[in-house]
Order: C-alpha cells, then sequence, then structure tokens
C-alpha cells in the first residue's frame, strides 16, 4: 500500500493574492524539513500539500513529526493512496486503518469528493465503504455522532484517499513570510517562548545572547544553543550571536548607581541588539518580557529601556501568566533545558533594591558616565557567530 503525507494549509489561505507566494514559502519550509530523511516529491493543490516518499527508506513517521512543527498547517495525516474506484477504496479502508477497526466497537465514514467526475457523491461513498467495512468487521457498529473511529475517505484529482482522524498542525503562518526579527535570548525560561510565538507569525529568527564570562560559564552558553536548537525545530534553522558583556557590565558597576543596573544594562542590550538587527536585515527587536514580572518589567522600566531603540520591540509575552508560559515552554521542549540551573549575565552584580519607576533623566545621567559608542562598538565587534540547526 502507498502511503503519503497530506497536509492541510492554514490561515494563509485567507491571504488573497499573496496565497501562492505564502504556499511556496510553505512548500519550501516542508522541504527543508525532510530533505534528510530521504527522496520524496512535493505539491500544493486546492489548500491540500501532498508529500510523496519516493522511495522505500523514507522514514515517514518522522516526516509526520518534522511536519508536524511547521508553521502554517492546520493539520496532517498520513494516508493510504488508491485507485479511484469504489472497490479499491472500500479494500484500502479495511487493510490501512486494520489496527484501529479491530480495536473499536463503533465507527463512520466520511467523504469528500473534490473529482465531481467521480461517478458517486460522498453519502454514496460513505455508505457503500461503510458496508464494506461492517461485513469485515462484524463486531463494529455505525456512530455518527460520536465514533471512536472516524474513516476518512477523500477523491481528488489524481487518486483517491483513505486516512483515519488527521493530527493538529503548528497553527501560524509559514516562517519567512512574515520578515526578520532579532530575538534577545538569555537561558531562563520566557525568551524561547517569545521566540516560538514571533517565528509562528512568520517571522524569520536571528538570536542575540549575551554573555559575561567568566561571571557566566560556557556550559551557559550552551544551554542556549540547547534551547535554540528546540526552537529551530519550529523556526527553521537560525544565526546566533554571543556578545561580549563582561567589559559594559565591569563599568555599570564600577560607575553607575546600584538601583539603575539591571536598567542600564538593559538599554545597552537594546543598542547592541538593534546594531546586530540592522546588520541582519532584522526590522525588530523581540525579548521574552512580561509585565510586572520583575523590577525591569514594569511599564516604568519598559519605556526607559525601549527609549534607546528605534526599531519596534515586540514583547509576546507580555500579557501572560507565568503558568501560561510555562504550559507552552513545556509543548515546545524547551522547559527542560531552561530550568537546568546556569547563571545568566542579567544574575550578575544584581542591585539589592532595584528602581521600578526610574526616571529617564536620571538613567541618562547616570549612563553618560560611560562611553557607550565605544562600549557598544567593542561589544559588536566581538561578537560570536554560532549556526544553529535542528539539534537532535
Ligand atoms: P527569561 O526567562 O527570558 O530570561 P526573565 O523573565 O528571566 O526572562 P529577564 O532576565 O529580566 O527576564 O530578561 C528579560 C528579557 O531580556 C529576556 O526575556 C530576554 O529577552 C532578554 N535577556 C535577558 N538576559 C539576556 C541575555 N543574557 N542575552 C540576551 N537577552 C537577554
Ligand atoms: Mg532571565
Amino acid at each position: 500500500m502507498k502511503e503519503i503525507i497530506l497536509v492541510k494549509v492554514g490561515e494563509i489561505v485567507l491571504k488573497g493574492l499573496n496565497r501562492r507566494t505564502f504556499e511556496d514559502v510553505l512548500i519550501k519550509n516542508i522541504k527543508r524539513k525532510l530533505i534528510s530523511l530521504g527522496r520524496f516529491s512535493i505539491r500544493a493543490s486546492q489548500s491540500t500539500i501532498y508529500v510523496t516518499p519516493e522511495e522505500d527508506s523514507f522514514d515517514i513517521d518522522e516526516a509526520v513529526n518534522r511536519v508536524s512543527k511547521v508553521f502554517g498547517i492546520v493539520a496532517l495525516t498520513r494516508a493510504c493512496v488508491c485507485e479511484k474506484s469504489i472497490e479499491s477504496i472500500q479494500k484500502a479502508a479495511v487493510e490501512y486503518l486494520a489496527d484501529e477497526l479491530l480495536f473499536a466497537s463503533t465507527f463512520k465514514v466520511e467523504s469528500k469528493r473534490s473529482d465531481k467526475a467521480f461517478p458517486l457523491k460522498s453519502p454514496e461513498i460513505s455508505a457503500l465503504t461503510g458496508g464494506y467495512i461492517l461485513e469485515h468487521y462484524p463486531k463494529l457498529t455505525v456512530d455518527v455522532h460520536n465514533p471512536e473511529v472516524t474513516v476518512n475517505v477523500e477523491v481528488r484529482d489524481y487518486a483517491a484517499y483513505v486516512h483515519g482522524t488527521p493530527i493538529k498542525g503548528a497553527g501560524g503562518i509559514p516562517v519567512g513570510t512574515g520578515g526578520k526579527a532579532a530575538i534577545l535570548i538569555s537561558g531562563g525560561i520566557d525568551s524561547p517562548v517569545a521566540a516560538y510565538m514571533m517565528a509562528k507569525r512568520g517571522i524569520e529568527l536571528t538570536a542575540v545572547h549575551f554573555a559575561s564570562p567568566p561571571y557566566t560559564s560556557p556550559r551557559a552558553e550552551k544551554k542556549v544553543v540547547e534551547l535554540l536548537e528546540a526552537v529551530a525545530q519550529y523556526s527553521g534553522r537560525l544565526n546566533m550571536y554571543t556578545v561580549p558583556f563582561t567589559e559594559i557590565q565591569e563599568q555599570i558597576r564600577d560607575k553607575c548607581p546600584e538601583e539603575l543596573f539591571t536598567i542600564i544594562m538593559r538599554r545597552f542590550m537594546m543598542i547592541i541588539s538593534e546594531r546586530l538587527a540592522v546588520k541582519n536585515e532584522c526590522g525588530a527587536l523581540i525579548t521574552g518580557e512580561s509585565l510586572g514580572q520583575v523590577a525591569s518589567q514594569t511599564i516604568g522600566a519598559i519605556a526607559c529601556t525601549d527609549e534607546v531603540a528605534s526599531m519596534p520591540v515586540f514583547r509576546p509575552l507580555i500579557g501572560m501568566d507565568k503558568t501560561e508560559i510555562i504550559d507552552i515552554a513545556r509543548k515546545i521542549g524547551t522547559l527542560e533545558i531552561s530550568i537546568q540551573p546556569y547563571e545568566d549575565c542579567c544574575t550578575v552584580f544584581t542591585p539589592k533594591h532595584p528602581r521600578t519607576r526610574p526616571v529617564a533623566k536620571y538613567v541618562r545621567m547616570a549612563q553618560d558616565e560611560l562611553d557607550t559608542e565605544t562600549l557598544v562598538e567593542n561589544a559588536v565587534n566581538g561578537v560570536k557567530l554560532t549556526k544553529i540547526g535542528y539539534g537532535k
């Protein structure tokens, strides 16, 4: 029995004239994900993308797993391909879904006929296929409202397809259709989730990580690489820039009032990230901040940080509770990595009493004690590039 993967295209069908571009990007993203699994072909027709293995060694289970993490897809399923005749459809249903039908007590058949030249109408296809299934599995009964197994039959342009219940796709819109943005990534729980959420809206990511050796260890940086590898399963490959931040943090510690350490440090993060963003053709910055979570995430503190950025700063978690963020982190596989205990540069030289309502004028005055331009230039010139793939 020949098997393929049927992929139902999501929100992109709403995009009118852009639909072709969106579909092309989606196909490219799927291809990239599957290329290492062996030979296959791919085509789109009527809001469905068909992925057809072209060699026996193609690992279809792994392909389904990978495609389930590609944005722009509402649902996907493995399906059995058969000839466009009712006899082949009946036979395929009984054989292909044998495992499920054998252990179920109720089922129904749902049919769709997009090839109007096919001589039977959808209800007739369902009735004939259902009857044939009942002959082969006499213990089964039909339940159209709440069946344990739904047998789906689709009669389309080149063939008919039989499959069980599709699984949910990752939703969103294809990465690469929404432009590029730079995610400020720490080893914490929040920023990887923020990265995932913006990739879901079609944004291609570049990552910026600030490291302060020897206060932060190489292991802390490796943790960030692992986090990004998990994010890359959804966002696709990306570049990570590690910024040397020690000199800046030491100077802030030596020359600025303690209660402003964090806010000034965050302003430096913004300035440097924006420089790197421009170099990498990014149009926005992304952070993992959530309002009120810590002292640097109040309206006043955020206003003070954003003052130094001219690009839009996206904060997809701004209105979310920690528990909601954790649920997503668990789902995308970053939580396990984030909770490993390695220090972040944010926890180096943290003030005992950080200002929750910093006054911009005083923050500027404090920062004027430092040679911002030289410090920023040194940091930008000292970045290290790491290419992030899909990990394991
Ligand atoms: P996270 O869990 O993402 O670390 P957080 O709630 O711990 O967030 P902070 O540590 O104050 O909050 O950081 C707020 C945001 O600043 C982070 O979400 C991230 O976008 C950015 N950030 C913090 N530390 C770093 C770092 N070392 N490198 C790059 N960005 C950072
Ligand atoms: Mg943090």
